[in-house]
């Protein structure tokens, strides 16, 4: 599995601004935010995509919306509420190889994504 940034952060080769860590996962606040707060949690095993998710990672893959949901008790906006996305591929808008989970609130987020009416 190739190495992106995120295994750089995650082996302090490049700075970030690190929110929490355990043994399985790290969250750190995104460089370039696109809500009021916005962070990002990943594994520390190197999974590429969505698509990349084995059977054995069930429970690491849920560790980290466990992670996303205690933080944002910790950071007090859990009942005013905040959204997770994690993105694959080009469709999704993936720029980073290591699967994230973006956590975003401190406003209301608008819905859906994509506006465009569909032709089914
Ligand atoms: P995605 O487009 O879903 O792959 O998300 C990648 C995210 O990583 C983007 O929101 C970027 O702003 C963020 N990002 C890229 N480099 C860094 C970095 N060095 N520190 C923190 N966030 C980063």
């Amino acid at each position: 599995m190739s190495e992106t940034l995120f295994t750089k952060i995650i082996n302090r080769e490049i700075p970030a601004d690190i929110i929490y860590e355990d043994d399985l996962s790290l969250a750190f606040n995104d460089i370039n935010p696109q809500a009021p707060v916005h962070f990002l949690v990943i594994p520390k095993k190197t999974i590429a995509t969505v698509n990349d998710i084995a059977e054995a990672d069930r429970e690491l893959v849920g560790h980290l919306y466990l992670v996303a949901a205690k933080l944002a008790k910790s950071m007090g906006f859990s009942e005013d509420g905040f959204r997770t996305v994690m993105n694959c591929n080009e469709h999704g808008g993936q720029t980073v190889f290591h699967i994230h989970l973006h956590v975003l609130a401190g406003k209301p987020m608008g819905w859906p994504p994509y506006s465009e009416k569909l032709k089914v």
